[in-house]
């Protein structure tokens, strides 16, 4: 049993006050999905070939460095290969946009992933345009987004909008017919969430910065997806009760602890499922840039 500040952890769920909503753990899905992966690496690996996911990161960002650790640990217990490509903050752009090049055409490399954003002094235009789509496994590509959009399942949705998906389908939540509410319209997160949503049947509306009365418009989901980027945003009224809250946000609150979009302690008290911050959604989302970097590895081996 762990103690927060508030409430306390038993099993499976969040309990305060005589309310107990359940914890959807980022760790279950991606144990989960880890046997998996591990399968389709040993079936590669006997075809000869080595998935290799190559990193490219400008500068030393606390944030991508901690998501680099993590990528790295995740990837070598399972055997899959990654590098990575650390370029120097003050790169100009002439150098960057060549570098790049020279891992995009790299026959070794099957995926990659540039850390954004960039510095301000490069512009990220002529590397999205650049990208071998087939290696493009975070979905920067207009290629890629595309496919998401058209629902074509041959290229790469963002990996943490897939990460929603997949722990939302590990945990067997029903999302045929449903009500789903994303607030956030970001690429990376609430434009291709809803596109993939959609492909699975739910009802989705789409909320952003100038929506009025939000957390009405919220509180009408039986899932309700936070991708805002402004710590514990969502609070009690925007939940429908006992309805599905997924925390995609990554924060730091006023007191330096990492925290969600939402408002972990009085949401809990009125939903049915919650995701945690740490633990939840950025847990499953290296499980699927694994994930990813097989399909691309799978594909390359096809096409030769
Ligand atoms: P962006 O800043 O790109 O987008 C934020 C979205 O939220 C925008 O659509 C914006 O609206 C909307 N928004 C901002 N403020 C409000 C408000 N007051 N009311 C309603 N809507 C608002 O962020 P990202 O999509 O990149 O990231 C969102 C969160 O998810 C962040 O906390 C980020 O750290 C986290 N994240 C987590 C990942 C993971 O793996 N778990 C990966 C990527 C991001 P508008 O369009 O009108 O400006």
């Amino acid at each position: 049993m762990i103690q927060s500040h508030i409430g306390v952890f038993i099993g499976n769920g969040y309990h305060r006050g005589g309310l107990m909503a359940e914890l959807l753990k980022g760790s279950e899905a991606a144990n989960a999905l880890k046997h998996e992966l591990g399968y389709r690496n040993s079936e590669l690996t006997a075809k000869g070939v080595t998935p290799c996911l190559a990193i490219v990161r400008v500068g030393e960002r606390p944030d991508d460095l901690a998501y680099e650790k993590g990528v790295l640990k995740y990837f070598n217990a399972l055997g899959i290969g990654a590098k990575v490509k650390a370029l120097p903050e003050n790169i100009s752009q002439d150098m960057f946009e060549r570098e790049f090049a020279s891992v995009n055409e790299d026959e070794s490399v099957h995926g990659i992933l540039l850390f954004r954003p960039l510095p301000k002094t490069l512009d990220e235009e002529p590397v999205i345009k650049l990208i071998d789509s087939d290696k493009d496994v975070d979905c920067m590509s207009p290629k890629n987004f595309a496919k998401v959009f058209i629902g074509d399942d041959t290229g790469f949705a963002p990996c943490t909008a897939d990460a929603v998906v997949e722990l939302l389908k590990r945990y067997k939540i029903p999302l045929k017919g449903s009500e789903v509410v994303l607030a956030g319209r970001s690429l990376v997160v609430g434009k291709p969430l809803s596109m993939l949503l959609l492909g699975e049947d739910a009802t989705v509306t789409i909320c952003h910065s100038k929506t009025e009365n939000l957390a009405e418009v919220c509180s009408r989901a039986d899932i309700l997806i936070a991708a805002i980027g402004v710590p514990k945003m969502v609070k009690k009224e925007f939940i429908k009760p006992g309805a599905v809250v997924i925390d995609v946000g990554i924060n730091v609150d006023e007191e330096g602890n990492m925290c969600g979009d939402v408002d972990f302690d009085e949401v809990s008290e009125a939903a049915s499922k919650i995701t945690p911050v740490p633990g939840g959604v950025g847990t499953v989302t290296i499980s699927v840039l694994a994930m990813h970097t097989l399909k691309a590895a799978e594909k390359a081996a096809a096409r030769k």
